[in-house]
């Protein structure tokens, strides 16, 4: 079964904006799925309503089998976010980092499993080294490791290479690439075709709230 099953999801805000509409699709375990649009097209609303900081108006979401309105809890425990814009504390090593974002989750200390996470992102030699002292690609790589500090099944990245440099950009690339080895889903959001075309698998355009195409990457790019 799919890990993600999306069902004529919407959302109109208070305001009246329709950010999304009618947006159906599955998301397959293991695969990483691009969501490519311009800004205002939904895909931080997509995501938002996926990890429940966001409710929608209308239709379905589930999360390995749990109705994320019905059964929150369960759905929120196998999701990882790294959302836009996000705080850390520079003053703190990066084990300290990622141990406080598990307990965050409600999870045992499991200093094994945060090993393997900071191995897996070639942050393991850094791990007693404050955020303050690390490179601008190091510290993005904290930031997906505290993502994944609960273990989760799937993870969001949210406009993962905003303001950053070429060079950081490439990076960022191959770290999202890498992610496979881990068996994690990955959905980002990203509004380069480049950069959807870099690091996805599957590649979903969106533009005024809808879900306009949903493609494997070698065939979209085949038929562009
Ligand atoms: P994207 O991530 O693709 O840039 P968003 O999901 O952030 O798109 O926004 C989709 C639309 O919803 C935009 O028109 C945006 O201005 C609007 N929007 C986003 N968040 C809110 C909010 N909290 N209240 C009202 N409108 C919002
Ligand atoms: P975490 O599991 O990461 O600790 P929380 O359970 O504290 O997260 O909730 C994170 C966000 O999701 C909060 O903004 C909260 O209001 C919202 N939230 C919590 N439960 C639900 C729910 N059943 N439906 C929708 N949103 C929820």
């Amino acid at each position: 079964p799919p890990i993600i099953e999306v069902r004529d999801l919407a959302k109109t805000y208070a305001s009246g904006t329709v950010a999304l509409t009618g947006v159906t699709l599955d998301i397959r375990e293991g695969e990483i799925l691009a969501l490519l649009g311009p800004n205002g097209a939904g895909k931080t609303t997509f995501i938002s309503i996926l990890c429940g900081l966001v409710t929608p108006t209308g239709g379905h979401a589930a999360v390995g089998g749990h109705d994320i309105a019905r059964d929150y809890r369960a759905a929120r425990t196998l999701i990882g976010l790294v959302p836009q814009e996000i705080a850390v504390e520079p003053f703190e090593t990066v084990m300290n980092t990622v141990r406080f974002s598990r307990g965050l989750h409600g999870r045992a200390r499991d200093d094994a499993h945060l090993e393997q996470v900071l191995r897996s992102l070639t942050l393991w030699d850094k791990r007693d080294a404050r955020l303050n002292e690390l490179s601008g690609g190091m510290k993005r790589r904290v930031l997906i490791a505290k993502a994944l500090s609960h273990g989760p099944r799937v993870l969001f990245l949210d406009e993962p290479t905003a303001g950053v440099d070429v060079t950081l950009r490439r990076e960022m690339w191959a770290v999202v690439r890498d992610l496979r080895a881990s068996g994690v889903t990955v959905i980002l959001t990203t509004h380069y075709l480049e950069e959807a075309e870099e690091m996805a698998d599957r590649i979903g355009i969106i533009d005024r709230g809808r879900l306009l195409l949903l493609e494997d990457k070698a065939r979209l790019m085949h038929e562009f």
